[in-house]
Protein backbone atom coordinates (compact mmCIF):
# COMPACT_ATOMS: atom_id res chain seq x y z
CA UNK A 1 0.00 0.00 0.00
CA UNK A 2 1.04 3.36 -1.03
CA UNK A 3 0.69 6.64 0.94
CA UNK A 4 -0.13 10.21 -1.44
CA UNK A 5 3.68 10.73 -1.77
CA UNK A 6 3.72 7.43 -3.66
CA UNK A 7 6.11 5.60 -0.96
CA UNK A 8 5.02 2.53 0.98
CA UNK A 9 3.63 3.48 4.10
CA UNK A 10 5.91 4.21 6.85
CA UNK A 11 6.39 1.19 9.18
CA UNK A 12 7.82 1.53 13.01
CA UNK A 13 11.48 0.78 13.66
CA UNK A 14 11.03 -2.85 15.12
CA UNK A 15 11.94 -3.45 18.47
CA UNK A 16 15.33 -4.00 19.65
CA UNK A 17 13.53 -7.32 20.99
CA UNK A 18 12.52 -8.96 17.74
CA UNK A 19 14.11 -11.55 16.23
CA UNK A 20 15.76 -10.15 13.86
CA UNK A 21 14.90 -11.04 9.81
CA UNK A 22 16.75 -14.13 8.86
CA UNK A 23 17.06 -13.36 5.12
CA UNK A 24 19.03 -10.06 5.39
CA UNK A 25 20.76 -11.42 8.23
CA UNK A 26 22.06 -14.19 6.58
CA UNK A 27 23.16 -12.81 3.31
CA UNK A 28 25.26 -10.08 5.22
CA UNK A 29 26.88 -12.31 7.04
CA UNK A 30 27.71 -14.43 3.72
CA UNK A 31 28.63 -11.41 2.31
CA UNK A 32 31.36 -10.50 5.17
CA UNK A 33 32.57 -14.37 5.12
CA UNK A 34 33.25 -13.93 1.60
CA UNK A 35 34.76 -10.41 1.21
CA UNK A 36 36.91 -11.05 4.84
CA UNK A 37 40.46 -13.13 3.36
CA UNK A 38 40.28 -10.43 0.02
CA UNK A 39 43.90 -8.70 0.52
CA UNK A 40 42.36 -4.86 0.24
CA UNK A 41 44.10 -1.34 0.41
CA UNK A 42 43.33 1.54 -1.21
CA UNK A 43 44.13 0.58 -5.21
CA UNK A 44 44.74 -3.02 -6.46
CA UNK A 45 43.51 -6.12 -6.89
CA UNK A 46 42.29 -6.81 -3.52
CA UNK A 47 39.95 -3.96 -3.78
CA UNK A 48 38.64 -4.40 -7.56
CA UNK A 49 37.46 -8.32 -6.16
CA UNK A 50 35.28 -6.46 -3.18
CA UNK A 51 33.65 -4.53 -5.73
CA UNK A 52 33.31 -7.18 -8.30
CA UNK A 53 31.85 -9.25 -5.50
CA UNK A 54 29.36 -6.48 -4.69
CA UNK A 55 28.19 -5.89 -8.17
CA UNK A 56 26.98 -9.42 -8.30
CA UNK A 57 23.90 -8.52 -5.93
CA UNK A 58 23.73 -4.53 -6.71
CA UNK A 59 23.75 -2.42 -9.29
CA UNK A 60 27.13 -1.30 -9.15
CA UNK A 61 28.89 0.33 -11.43
CA UNK A 62 32.90 -0.24 -10.84
CA UNK A 63 35.20 3.16 -11.86
CA UNK A 64 38.68 3.76 -12.55
CA UNK A 65 40.93 6.70 -11.42
CA UNK A 66 44.01 6.41 -12.96
CA UNK A 67 47.27 6.66 -10.83
CA UNK A 68 48.74 10.12 -11.48
CA UNK A 69 45.78 12.26 -11.19
CA UNK A 70 45.24 15.34 -9.46
CA UNK A 71 41.81 14.99 -7.24
CA UNK A 72 41.67 18.12 -5.01
CA UNK A 73 44.78 19.02 -3.18
CA UNK A 74 46.28 14.99 -3.42
CA UNK A 75 47.37 12.39 -6.29
CA UNK A 76 46.35 9.26 -7.12
CA UNK A 77 48.75 6.77 -5.80
CA UNK A 78 50.50 3.88 -7.71
CA UNK A 79 48.64 0.25 -7.19
CA UNK A 80 50.51 -1.70 -4.87
CA UNK A 81 50.22 -5.69 -5.18
CA UNK A 82 51.89 -7.94 -3.32
CA UNK A 83 52.95 -11.83 -3.45
CA UNK A 84 54.77 -12.78 -0.75
CA UNK A 85 56.20 -11.49 2.19
CA UNK A 86 58.34 -13.04 5.00
CA UNK A 87 60.87 -12.96 7.84
CA UNK A 88 63.34 -16.04 8.30
CA UNK A 89 65.50 -17.00 10.90
CA UNK A 90 68.73 -18.29 10.30
CA UNK A 91 67.72 -21.78 9.97
CA UNK A 92 65.59 -20.52 6.96
CA UNK A 93 62.30 -20.91 9.63
CA UNK A 94 59.45 -18.63 8.81
CA UNK A 95 58.70 -16.66 11.53
CA UNK A 96 56.43 -14.06 10.25
CA UNK A 97 54.97 -14.91 7.30
CA UNK A 98 52.05 -12.98 5.06
CA UNK A 99 50.31 -16.65 4.38
CA UNK A 100 49.48 -16.79 7.73
CA UNK A 101 47.38 -13.55 7.85
CA UNK A 102 46.67 -10.48 5.41
CA UNK A 103 47.60 -8.28 8.41
CA UNK A 104 51.47 -9.14 8.75
CA UNK A 105 52.99 -7.01 6.53
CA UNK A 106 52.25 -3.16 6.21
CA UNK A 107 50.03 -1.84 3.77
CA UNK A 108 51.80 -0.26 1.02
CA UNK A 109 55.20 -2.15 2.22
CA UNK A 110 57.95 -0.91 -0.52
CA UNK A 111 60.03 -4.28 -1.73
CA UNK A 112 62.62 -5.65 0.58
CA UNK A 113 64.95 -8.72 0.02
CA UNK A 114 67.78 -8.33 2.66
CA UNK A 115 69.64 -9.96 5.79
CA UNK A 116 69.72 -7.38 8.82
CA UNK A 117 70.16 -8.01 12.49
CA UNK A 118 67.37 -7.95 15.32
CA UNK A 119 68.30 -4.66 15.87
CA UNK A 120 67.93 -3.58 12.74
CA UNK A 121 64.88 -5.07 11.72
CA UNK A 122 63.04 -3.89 14.92
CA UNK A 123 62.57 -0.48 13.77
CA UNK A 124 60.40 -2.25 11.33
CA UNK A 125 58.41 -4.00 13.27
CA UNK A 126 55.18 -3.10 14.90
CA UNK A 127 53.14 -5.28 17.79
CA UNK A 128 50.89 -4.62 20.90
CA UNK A 129 52.12 -5.31 24.13
CA UNK A 130 48.66 -4.95 26.20
CA UNK A 131 47.33 -7.32 23.89
CA UNK A 132 50.22 -9.84 23.27
CA UNK A 133 48.26 -12.47 20.54
CA UNK A 134 46.75 -9.86 18.33
CA UNK A 135 48.36 -8.11 15.02
CA UNK A 136 48.46 -4.96 14.96
CA UNK A 137 47.15 -3.09 11.26
CA UNK A 138 48.97 -0.36 9.89
CA UNK A 139 49.47 1.20 6.78
CA UNK A 140 52.18 3.25 5.33
CA UNK A 141 49.93 5.07 1.80
CA UNK A 142 51.79 7.90 1.45
CA UNK A 143 55.45 7.44 3.00
CA UNK A 144 57.66 5.05 1.40
CA UNK A 145 58.50 2.29 4.21
CA UNK A 146 58.10 -0.96 4.43
CA UNK A 147 57.26 -3.07 8.09
CA UNK A 148 56.11 -5.80 9.18
CA UNK A 149 53.23 -6.52 12.40
CA UNK A 150 52.84 -9.09 14.50
CA UNK A 151 51.91 -10.16 18.01
CA UNK A 152 53.89 -9.39 20.40
CA UNK A 153 54.01 -12.95 21.79
CA UNK A 154 55.73 -13.68 18.37
CA UNK A 155 57.94 -10.80 18.86
CA UNK A 156 59.23 -11.57 22.17
CA UNK A 157 60.16 -15.15 20.88
CA UNK A 158 62.99 -13.50 18.62
CA UNK A 159 66.23 -13.69 19.83
CA UNK A 160 69.90 -12.13 18.58
CA UNK A 161 70.83 -13.39 15.18
CA UNK A 162 70.75 -12.78 11.72
CA UNK A 163 67.23 -12.76 9.72
CA UNK A 164 66.35 -12.36 5.90
CA UNK A 165 63.34 -10.08 4.97
CA UNK A 166 61.51 -10.58 2.08
CA UNK A 167 58.57 -8.40 1.02
CA UNK A 168 57.69 -9.45 -2.79
CA UNK A 169 55.62 -6.12 -3.51
CA UNK A 170 55.30 -3.88 -6.72
CA UNK A 171 54.02 -0.06 -6.68
CA UNK A 172 53.29 0.37 -10.40
CA UNK A 173 50.30 2.82 -11.75
CA UNK A 174 47.45 1.52 -12.33
CA UNK A 175 44.26 2.77 -11.07
CA UNK A 176 42.21 3.53 -7.93
CA UNK A 177 38.83 1.30 -7.52
CA UNK A 178 35.40 2.61 -6.33
CA UNK A 179 32.26 1.32 -7.20
CA UNK A 180 28.93 3.43 -7.21
CA UNK A 181 25.11 2.08 -7.09
CA UNK A 182 22.82 4.31 -8.03
CA UNK A 183 19.01 3.91 -7.79
CA UNK A 184 16.85 6.63 -9.55
CA UNK A 185 13.98 8.25 -7.85
CA UNK A 186 11.36 10.59 -9.29
CA UNK A 187 13.45 13.79 -7.88
CA UNK A 188 16.32 14.88 -9.18
CA UNK A 189 17.45 15.09 -6.12
CA UNK A 190 19.64 12.56 -3.86
CA UNK A 191 20.69 10.50 -0.63
CA UNK A 192 24.61 10.17 -0.51
CA UNK A 193 25.66 6.36 1.62
CA UNK A 194 29.39 5.90 1.71
CA UNK A 195 31.57 3.31 3.62
CA UNK A 196 35.22 3.09 2.80
CA UNK A 197 36.40 -0.78 1.80
CA UNK A 198 40.36 -0.17 1.58
CA UNK A 199 41.02 -2.44 4.96
CA UNK A 200 42.24 -6.11 4.79
CA UNK A 201 40.71 -8.88 6.83
CA UNK A 202 38.77 -6.55 9.35
CA UNK A 203 35.37 -7.41 10.27
CA UNK A 204 33.73 -4.32 12.16
CA UNK A 205 36.44 -1.85 10.83
CA UNK A 206 34.82 -2.00 7.89
CA UNK A 207 33.32 -5.36 6.26
CA UNK A 208 30.51 -4.21 8.59
CA UNK A 209 29.99 -1.10 6.55
CA UNK A 210 30.25 -2.31 3.51
CA UNK A 211 27.27 -4.96 4.42
CA UNK A 212 25.10 -2.57 5.92
CA UNK A 213 25.19 -0.12 2.88
CA UNK A 214 24.69 -3.36 0.44
CA UNK A 215 21.70 -4.38 2.89
CA UNK A 216 20.18 -1.20 2.65
CA UNK A 217 20.84 -0.99 -0.89
CA UNK A 218 19.53 -4.43 -2.14
CA UNK A 219 16.50 -3.39 -0.24
CA UNK A 220 15.36 0.05 -1.14
CA UNK A 221 16.33 -1.38 -4.77
CA UNK A 222 12.82 -2.96 -4.88
CA UNK A 223 11.13 -0.21 -3.09
CA UNK A 224 9.39 3.00 -5.01
CA UNK A 225 11.57 6.20 -4.09
CA UNK A 226 10.95 9.67 -4.25
CA UNK A 227 14.67 10.42 -3.96
CA UNK A 228 17.70 8.88 -5.90
CA UNK A 229 19.96 6.88 -3.39
CA UNK A 230 23.82 6.79 -4.62
CA UNK A 231 25.63 4.39 -2.57
CA UNK A 232 29.45 4.70 -3.11
CA UNK A 233 31.92 2.41 -1.76
CA UNK A 234 35.76 3.67 -1.64
CA UNK A 235 38.83 3.49 -0.06
CA UNK A 236 39.35 5.70 2.88
CA UNK A 237 40.23 9.53 2.49
CA UNK A 238 41.80 9.19 -0.98
CA UNK A 239 38.53 7.35 -2.17
CA UNK A 240 36.17 10.07 -1.19
CA UNK A 241 38.35 12.57 -2.24
CA UNK A 242 38.74 11.19 -5.79
CA UNK A 243 35.01 10.94 -5.56
CA UNK A 244 33.84 14.80 -4.55
CA UNK A 245 36.77 15.90 -7.30
CA UNK A 246 34.87 13.68 -10.20
CA UNK A 247 31.64 14.20 -8.76
CA UNK A 248 30.97 17.89 -8.31
CA UNK A 249 28.16 18.08 -10.61
CA UNK A 250 25.71 15.88 -8.28
CA UNK A 251 27.12 17.62 -4.99
CA UNK A 252 24.18 20.15 -5.58
CA UNK A 253 21.28 17.65 -6.11
CA UNK A 254 22.02 16.14 -2.20
CA UNK A 255 19.81 16.60 -0.01
CA UNK A 256 21.54 14.54 2.58
CA UNK A 257 23.64 11.07 3.23
CA UNK A 258 25.74 8.75 5.50
CA UNK A 259 28.72 7.79 6.25
CA UNK A 260 28.41 4.10 7.43
CA UNK A 261 31.36 2.57 9.39
CA UNK A 262 31.84 0.33 12.18
CA UNK A 263 28.07 -1.10 12.10
CA UNK A 264 28.23 -4.78 13.23
CA UNK A 265 29.28 -4.61 17.13
CA UNK A 266 26.97 -4.72 19.39
CA UNK A 267 27.95 -1.07 20.72
CA UNK A 268 25.63 1.91 21.10
CA UNK A 269 24.93 3.76 17.90
CA UNK A 270 26.41 6.69 17.84
CA UNK A 271 25.51 9.83 14.86
CA UNK A 272 28.09 12.16 14.65
CA UNK A 273 26.32 15.40 13.19
CA UNK A 274 27.23 17.43 9.63
CA UNK A 275 29.14 20.41 9.72
CA UNK A 276 26.24 22.61 9.68
CA UNK A 277 22.53 22.08 10.46
CA UNK A 278 21.47 19.64 8.24
CA UNK A 279 18.07 17.79 7.35
CA UNK A 280 20.56 14.17 8.05
CA UNK A 281 21.04 15.32 11.73
CA UNK A 282 17.43 16.18 11.84
CA UNK A 283 16.38 12.38 10.50
CA UNK A 284 19.14 10.83 12.81
CA UNK A 285 18.02 12.96 15.83
CA UNK A 286 14.41 11.72 15.37
CA UNK A 287 14.77 8.06 14.18
CA UNK A 288 17.40 7.83 17.56
CA UNK A 289 15.24 9.38 20.03
CA UNK A 290 12.81 6.50 19.32
CA UNK A 291 15.02 3.33 18.39
CA UNK A 292 14.64 1.81 22.16
CA UNK A 293 18.61 1.52 22.30
CA UNK A 294 21.22 2.77 23.56
CA UNK A 295 22.30 6.06 21.25
CA UNK A 296 24.54 9.29 21.63
CA UNK A 297 24.46 12.24 19.15
CA UNK A 298 27.67 14.39 18.95
CA UNK A 299 28.74 17.37 17.10
CA UNK A 300 31.00 17.06 14.21
CA UNK A 301 34.72 17.42 14.48
CA UNK A 302 37.44 17.50 11.58
CA UNK A 303 38.63 14.26 12.73
CA UNK A 304 37.32 10.20 11.62
CA UNK A 305 36.32 9.03 8.83
CA UNK A 306 35.46 10.40 5.51
CA UNK A 307 32.99 12.99 6.61
CA UNK A 308 35.91 15.10 6.99
CA UNK A 309 36.24 15.21 3.31
CA UNK A 310 31.81 15.70 2.28
CA UNK A 311 32.37 18.22 5.30
CA UNK A 312 35.11 20.07 4.51
CA UNK A 313 34.22 23.06 4.13
CA UNK A 314 34.45 23.98 0.31
CA UNK A 315 31.46 21.10 0.14
CA UNK A 316 29.87 21.54 3.72
CA UNK A 317 27.67 18.50 2.39
CA UNK A 318 24.80 17.69 4.41
CA UNK A 319 26.23 14.62 5.69
CA UNK A 320 26.42 12.14 8.65
CA UNK A 321 28.03 9.35 9.98
CA UNK A 322 26.79 6.55 11.91
CA UNK A 323 28.77 4.24 13.78
CA UNK A 324 28.28 1.58 16.40
CA UNK A 325 31.64 1.55 18.52
CA UNK A 326 33.35 4.34 16.85
CA UNK A 327 37.27 4.25 15.22
CA UNK A 328 39.88 3.73 18.10
CA UNK A 329 37.08 3.15 20.41
CA UNK A 330 36.85 -0.77 21.14
CA UNK A 331 39.91 -2.49 21.91
CA UNK A 332 40.05 -5.00 19.04
CA UNK A 333 40.09 -1.37 16.56
CA UNK A 334 42.81 -2.12 13.72
CA UNK A 335 44.40 -5.36 15.20
CA UNK A 336 43.34 -9.11 14.02
CA UNK A 337 40.73 -9.49 16.47
CA UNK A 338 38.67 -7.28 15.04
CA UNK A 339 37.91 -10.53 13.21
CA UNK A 340 33.99 -11.98 12.55
CA UNK A 341 33.40 -13.03 16.21
CA UNK A 342 32.86 -9.31 16.67
CA UNK A 343 29.83 -9.45 15.00
CA UNK A 344 26.88 -9.08 16.65
CA UNK A 345 24.28 -10.15 13.87
CA UNK A 346 21.50 -8.73 15.63
CA UNK A 347 23.36 -5.73 15.61
CA UNK A 348 24.19 -5.58 12.41
CA UNK A 349 20.85 -5.88 11.06
CA UNK A 350 19.29 -3.30 13.37
CA UNK A 351 22.10 -0.74 11.87
CA UNK A 352 20.49 -1.79 8.71
CA UNK A 353 17.14 -0.77 9.71
CA UNK A 354 17.51 2.44 11.83
CA UNK A 355 19.80 3.52 8.50
CA UNK A 356 16.77 2.95 6.26
CA UNK A 357 14.40 4.94 8.34
CA UNK A 358 16.99 7.51 8.67
CA UNK A 359 17.25 7.70 4.91
CA UNK A 360 13.59 6.81 4.62
CA UNK A 361 12.81 10.29 6.53
CA UNK A 362 14.88 12.21 4.74
CA UNK A 363 13.04 11.22 1.75
CA UNK A 364 9.77 11.79 3.51
CA UNK A 365 10.43 14.95 4.74
CA UNK A 366 7.94 17.57 3.39
CA UNK A 367 6.11 20.56 4.67
CA UNK A 368 2.16 20.87 4.11
CA UNK A 369 -0.34 23.70 4.20
CA UNK A 370 -3.46 22.84 6.15
CA UNK A 371 -6.30 23.34 3.95
CA UNK A 372 -8.89 23.93 6.56
CA UNK A 373 -6.81 26.42 9.09
CA UNK A 374 -9.79 27.89 10.77
CA UNK A 375 -10.36 25.82 13.55
CA UNK A 376 -9.96 22.06 13.84
CA UNK A 377 -11.32 19.97 10.91
CA UNK A 378 -13.94 17.79 11.80
CA UNK A 379 -12.06 14.96 11.98
CA UNK A 380 -14.72 11.93 12.93
CA UNK A 381 -16.91 13.03 9.34
CA UNK A 382 -13.81 11.81 7.57
CA UNK A 383 -13.46 8.65 9.58
CA UNK A 384 -10.11 10.04 11.17
CA UNK A 385 -11.53 10.53 14.50
CA UNK A 386 -9.71 8.02 16.76
CA UNK A 387 -10.22 8.21 20.53
CA UNK A 388 -8.28 7.75 23.08
CA UNK A 389 -7.05 4.88 25.38
CA UNK A 390 -7.93 6.49 28.71
CA UNK A 391 -10.31 8.86 29.01
CA UNK A 392 -8.89 12.40 28.54
CA UNK A 393 -6.11 11.11 26.62
CA UNK A 394 -5.46 11.14 22.90
CA UNK A 395 -3.83 8.30 21.34
CA UNK A 396 -0.63 9.04 20.07
CA UNK A 397 -1.58 8.49 16.21
CA UNK A 398 -4.88 11.04 17.03
CA UNK A 399 -2.37 13.32 18.80
CA UNK A 400 -0.24 13.15 15.35
CA UNK A 401 -3.25 14.29 13.08
CA UNK A 402 -3.63 17.01 15.75
CA UNK A 403 -0.15 18.26 15.50
CA UNK A 404 0.15 17.78 11.65
CA UNK A 405 -3.15 20.30 11.06
CA UNK A 406 -1.89 22.49 14.02
CA UNK A 407 1.74 23.24 12.52
CA UNK A 408 1.26 22.82 8.89
CA UNK A 409 1.48 26.25 7.40
CA UNK A 410 3.68 25.42 4.70
CA UNK A 411 7.05 26.80 7.25
CA UNK A 412 8.01 23.61 8.51
CA UNK A 413 8.36 19.56 7.80
CA UNK A 414 7.29 16.85 9.29
CA UNK A 415 10.44 16.31 11.08
CA UNK A 416 10.53 19.12 12.97
CA UNK A 417 6.86 18.58 13.59
CA UNK A 418 7.78 15.31 14.95
CA UNK A 419 10.06 16.74 17.30
CA UNK A 420 7.89 19.41 18.57
CA UNK A 421 5.68 16.60 19.60
CA UNK A 422 7.81 14.53 20.84
CA UNK A 423 6.46 11.56 18.71
CA UNK A 424 8.32 8.92 16.12
CA UNK A 425 8.80 10.63 12.54
CA UNK A 426 6.74 7.52 11.34
CA UNK A 427 3.59 8.61 13.51
CA UNK A 428 3.38 12.24 12.32
CA UNK A 429 3.97 10.87 8.51
CA UNK A 430 1.70 8.59 8.50
CA UNK A 431 -0.69 11.56 10.21
CA UNK A 432 0.68 13.48 7.05
CA UNK A 433 -0.81 10.54 4.74
CA UNK A 434 -4.09 10.08 6.42
CA UNK A 435 -4.55 14.03 6.14
CA UNK A 436 -3.30 14.24 2.74
CA UNK A 437 -5.44 11.03 1.50
CA UNK A 438 -8.65 13.03 3.13
CA UNK A 439 -7.60 16.29 1.10
CA UNK A 440 -7.06 18.12 4.01
CA UNK A 441 -3.66 19.00 3.35
CA UNK A 442 -1.31 19.51 0.49
CA UNK A 443 2.34 19.58 0.07
CA UNK A 444 3.65 22.80 0.14
CA UNK A 445 5.04 23.96 -3.22
CA UNK A 446 8.91 22.54 -3.08
CA UNK A 447 11.19 25.12 -3.29
CA UNK A 448 14.86 23.39 -2.25
CA UNK A 449 16.19 26.73 -1.23
CA UNK A 450 13.12 27.69 1.21
CA UNK A 451 13.67 24.26 2.56
CA UNK A 452 13.58 24.92 6.80
CA UNK A 453 16.65 22.86 7.61
CA UNK A 454 18.23 23.92 4.48
CA UNK A 455 17.81 27.66 5.34
CA UNK A 456 19.50 27.50 8.62
CA UNK A 457 22.98 26.32 7.28
ZN1 LIG B 1 40.07 1.83 9.90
Amino acid sequence: MTTATGLPRPTPLPDRSDAPPRERTDWMLALMRELFPMFRTIAGEGLRSTLRRLARDLPLQIREVASGTQVLDWTIPNEWSIRAAHVSDSTGRRVVDLADSNLHVVSYSRPVDETMSLAELQPHLHSLPEHPDWIPYRTSFFAENWGFCLSHRQRSALTEQRYRVVIDAELRPGSLSYGEAFLPGDSPEEILVFTHCCHPSLANDNLSGIAVAAAAARELSTRPRRLGYRFVFAPTTIGSIAWLATNEAILPRIRGGLVLANLGDAGALRYKRSRSPSLTDAAAARVLAHCGEAHELIDFIPWGYDERQFCSPGFDLPMGRLTRSPEGGYPQYHTSADDLSLIDPASLSRSVDVVLHILGAIERERRLVNLSPRGEPQLGKRGLYRAGQRAGQAADSHLALLWVLNQSDGSRGLLEIAQRAGLPFEAIDEAAAALEQAGLVREAPHDGESDSWRSRR
